[in-house]
């Protein structure tokens, strides 16, 4: 049976997978997908939006953020000053109430994401054990779709597999754990480095060759492993890849050999620019960019893609699965810290801090993310992210839009922070500046590529109808700030800002095809060393809310 069929009219429609750059058409929706335009005109929509003269786009596509989790809440509660200072979120008829500051409540990520054009966003750090309360929270996510990548760097069991050289029993494990947490990806971050912190005091790892006690494996060996074992499984986004020595002053050498390290294999490099650094022996005065170098690499390379983590100035707070970096930056800005570990699978560290304009290093660390985008030269492998919060919070979006289509603005911008900047970074001789219709691929149609999303990111039939309808202005962080409408999966949720129908989104997973045989193994392991029992471990399909599984093929 036919639904409502809903037609928008006139737009300037941008849908880059289909080459379409500004052409003026209609969309046709029925039962939340895009449809082929009816043929016999005499059809007539039971909906109709005019939107001539506004610019339609996919929805946008955030895929690295951190919104739920562990970390996530204690970083909410740890924050209390921001909470009190930010403005709230009010409750209306229809939405609930929220806080803000770097990190907002579940309600409120949920509005401001989708109030900014945002329909779709993963979190980048969940360990396993977690993934219950996880998919609670996204339950109280509303309007957007959303899923999470699972840690799996420092995991005890994948170790030992590295260990004793069964890459069968890795590669079902890790199938195992996706399915288990109803996960979407393979997220690694400071592979081997975690556990290392876990074991000793200070302890991290160096390079790819350190040697991770007790379990006499490498950075390097986790790293092929889990690339070759998310391979095999046919993942729609591979290996999705935090490197080692994140923020350090010449990190950029062990961010080259990561990238070699995976030996042709498909990877995600996620928030390039915390690795893009040159200098060091603990001198602030030779730190410097090497985004030109990598980014060379990354252009020769078309296994490889990112995201660049933006830092924009202003107060935030960093959170990270990378527990020996939180402790690092706790040093260095002498604020609170909090550290913890999730028994066998992963850690973590948070940390306030501020990226001031005045500061050498957060100058260059905001100028290097910019070099990022400017330098790559194919727009569909580099993707928008500040890593919220880390870098700045998901509502800068529009402000870095703006950054890469007017050099006269960020121009003027550089001439405002730390001077060393244009010796030390490329930023002040690039002068690419972005078109709409690349803006529109590094928001939503690449993610939606490289996260293997047939039905996001596009406006063809078929494709969820999840679409951005945008009020043209010269000023694009203005445009780009309060979409004229938002619509997810067919109903409009946003005008202007406002919420008009908060629904609820559903959440994106993989069920990946594993040996069963793993399992028998895995349950002794558990018994032995983890709180829970084995059986209560995964999350049934009856548990979540509204889901859709992504297959893998
Ligand atoms: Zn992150």
């Amino acid at each position: 049976m036919a639904g409502t069929l809903f037609r928008i009219s006139n737009g300037t429609v941008y849908d880059p997978l289909h080459g379409i750059d500004g052409k003026v058409q209609d969309l046709w929706i029925e039962n939340g997908k895009i449809v082929a335009a009816p043929t016999d005109p005499a059809v007539r929509a039971d909906k109709h939006l005019d939107v001539t003269g506004m610019v339609v786009m996919p929805g946008g596509i955030d895929m690295h953020c951190h919104i739920a989790g562990p970390k996530v809440n204690v970083a909410r509660k740890m924050r209390p000053e921001e909470k009190r200072l930010a403005r709230p979120v009010v409750r209306t008829a229809t939405t609930h109430s929220g806080t803000m500051g770097s990190v907002p409540s579940t309600y409120a990520t949920g509005y401001k994401y989708a109030g900014m054009g945002y329909t779709t966003a993963f979190d980048a750090a969940i360990p396993p054990l977690a993934a219950r309360h996880v998919h609670e929270e996204f339950a109280d996510t509303p309007c957007i779709d959303k899923g999470f990548y699972v840690l799996v760097g420092n995991n005890h069991y994948i170790m030992r597999a590295l260990q004793e050289k069964e890459p069968e029993r890795l590669k079902a494990f890790l199938g195992w754990l996706l399915s288990s947490a109803k996960g979407y990806a393979p997220k690694m971050v400071n592979p081997g480095g975690v556990e290392v912190w876990k074991q000793q005091q200070g302890g991290n790892v160096s390079s790819l060759d350190s040697l991770v006690e007790h379990f006499d494996v490498t950075p390097r060996q986790i790293i092929l492993g889990l690339a070759q074992a998310a391979d095999e499984l046919k993942l729609p986004h591979k290996l999705h890849i935090h490197a080692n020595n994140l923020g350090l002053p010449g990190n950029w050498t062990t961010t080259l050999d990561t990238m070699r390290a995976l030996e042709g294999y498909g990877g995600h490099m996620t928030h390039i620019q915390f690795h893009s650094y040159g200098g060091g022996g603990g001198d602030e005065n030779t730190f410097n960019s090497k985004a030109v170098e990598l980014a060379q690499y990354v252009n020769e390379h078309k296994n490889i893609t990112v995201d660049v983590g933006q830092v924009m100035f202003g107060e935030t707070t960093s959170m990270t699965g990378d527990g020996p970096l939180g402790y690092y930056l706790s040093n260095i800005y002498k604020s609170k810290w909090f550290s913890s570990e999730t028994e066998m699978e992963a850690g973590c560290g948070i940390a306030p801090i501020e990226y001031k304009n005045k500061s050498l290093i957060h100058s260059l660390q905001w100028a290097i993310g910019l070099e990022w985008y400017l330098l790559v030269e194919d727009p569909w492998r580099v993707v928008m992210s500040t890593d919220h919060p880390n870098g700045g919070s998901f509502m800068a979006y529009p402000q870095i839009v703006r950054l890469l289509m007017d050099r006269t603005w960020r121009n003027d911008v550089l001439a405002g922070v730390n001077p060393a900047v244009r010796e030390r970074s490329s930023l002040g001789d690039l002068d690419r500046e972005y078109s709409l219709y690349e803006i529109c691929i590094i928001t939503r149609s690449g993610p939606a590529k490289i996260l293997g999303l047939k039905n996001k990111g596009h406006l063809g039939p078929g494709a969820d109808a999840d679409i951005t309808i945008y009020t043209p202005h010269e000023n694009k962080e203005i445009m780009f700030e309060l979409p004229r409408y938002v619509i997810k999966s067919g109903e409009v949720i946003v005008e202007l800002g406002e919420i008009r129908e908060p629904v609820q989104g559903k959440t994106l997973h993989v069920a990946p095809d594993y040996d069963k045989g793993v399992e028998a193994d895995i349950a002794e392991w558990f018994e032995r060393y983890y709180s829970i029992r084995f059986r209560n471990y995964p999350v049934t399909d009856d548990y979540l809310h509204e889901h859709e599984t992504i297959a893998c093929e």
